[in-house]
């Protein structure tokens, strides 16, 4: 049993036509938009648009990816400081073990080849707007099916064929809307503020019990989450950063750059900005439940960290800190939007997970 099962399988994948049928179905109602997931129309947006944040300076020679710090914020009025303590010894998973390093060249020869002619060319859109290729999605596909190899390999192909076959689903080792469908299906089921929100928007933190992130865990202004959320986000980030130099070297690699938001704040918001998912619907993002947090996952210089350009989102899963992130969030209790590299939901206590 893999680890990150519970990240994208919710076990119940695993089993038979009879669940394979279910997600099917919840498929057309829980295919997010662009701007994170629109769930049980017409009511509920699981996250509204991002604060705005500051451009990082473009004119020096950055490092690869998102190298520069960005210019300091001045916040109109401070925010509340609230001194609650945070929780001691956060529980971690350990480290899944390693995958057997695959022969990468072993597997269905035509399949390969036809995934790395769609990687960067199939015409869809997984997410309602018109996407080229699958590139971006390529990690997370990866640890779905439970393979190292890169994505035009037989290897790959053979996984994912695998993965199929496990799931009873048409089965030809290629990437398609089909396949992807189910996937992402079971990753957002993984969130559970995805699940509740279906029952409606779930309820904002109490502002009482949020702590304020500043200084190394911040990307600019300052932000706030629930205590056992910011205590697992900082042990999180320092283990990746001790776990790759890549990582650690750029200071602002990994840092929030939005944490809790208020609700009446995003509504107000989108309805400034004119973008409210339409008229009848009331915004509900994630980040009022103080367990979800925009990571600074690399840009492309002249672009925010959380911009939705293609090109940027294809970068950020590119660099060291994502790819560290997929391979290990989980193990702290953390769950990704697929559509969004910096976006983390911090779901519960490893331990309560199980392996
Ligand atoms: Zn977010």
């Amino acid at each position: 049993m893999r680890r990150h099962h519970w990240i994208g399988g919710l076990g119940v994948l695993a089993g038979g036509a009879a669940a394979v049928v279910v997600i099917v179905r919840l498929t057309g109602a829980l295919s997010p938009p662009p701007n994170e997931a629109l769930i049980a129309p017409p009511v509920v947006v699981v996250e509204a648009p991002p604060m705005p944040l500051p451009l990082p300076p473009v004119a020096e020679p950055q490092a690869p990816l998102g190298g520069a710090a960005p210019q300091a914020i001045v916040e109109p009025e401070a925010e509340p400081v609230v001194a609650a303590a945070l929780p001691q010894g956060v529980p971690v998973l350990a480290p899944a073990p390693r995958l057997p390093t695959p022969d990468c060249g072993q597997g269905p020869k035509q399949a390969a080849a036809a995934n790395a002619a769609s990687l960067r060319t199939l015409a869809w859109g997984p997410f309602h707007r018109p996407e080229t290729g699958w590139e971006v999605y390529a990690p997370r596909i990866a640890l779905e099916i439970g393979t190292a190899c890169a994505p035009d390999t037989p290897g790959f192909a053979a996984a994912l064929l695998a993965w199929e076959q496990g799931r009873k689903l048409p089965a030809d080792g290629q990437v398609d809307a089909g396949a992807f469908n189910v996937m992402n299906t079971a990753w957002l089921l993984a969130r559970p503020f995805v699940v509740a929100s279906q029952k409606g928007c779930p309820p904002a933190a109490p502002p009482g019990q949020l702590v304020q992130l500043t200084g190394a865990d911040i990307y600019g202004k300052p932000e706030r989450l629930l205590p056992a959320a910011l205590a697992a986000y900082r042990r999180m980030a320092a283990d990746a950063r001790a776990a790759d130099s890549a990582i650690a070297a750029d200071k602002k690699m990994l840092t929030v750059f939005s944490g809790y938001r208020d609700p009446a704040a995003d509504a107000a918001r989108c309805a400034k900005d004119n973008n409210c998912q339409g008229a009848v619907r009331t915004i509900c993002s994630a980040h009022r439940t103080g367990l979800a947090v925009d990571l600074v996952v690399g840009n492309v210089p002249g672009m925010r960290p959380d911009s939705s350009d293609d090109a940027n989102r294809l970068a950020q899963t590119k660099t060291p800190a994502y790819r560290w992130l997929i391979a290990n969030a989980g193990r702290y209790g953390f769950v990704n939007y697929t559509f969004e590299p910096w976006h983390w939901e911090w779901i519960a206590p490893p331990e309560a997970l199980g392996p």
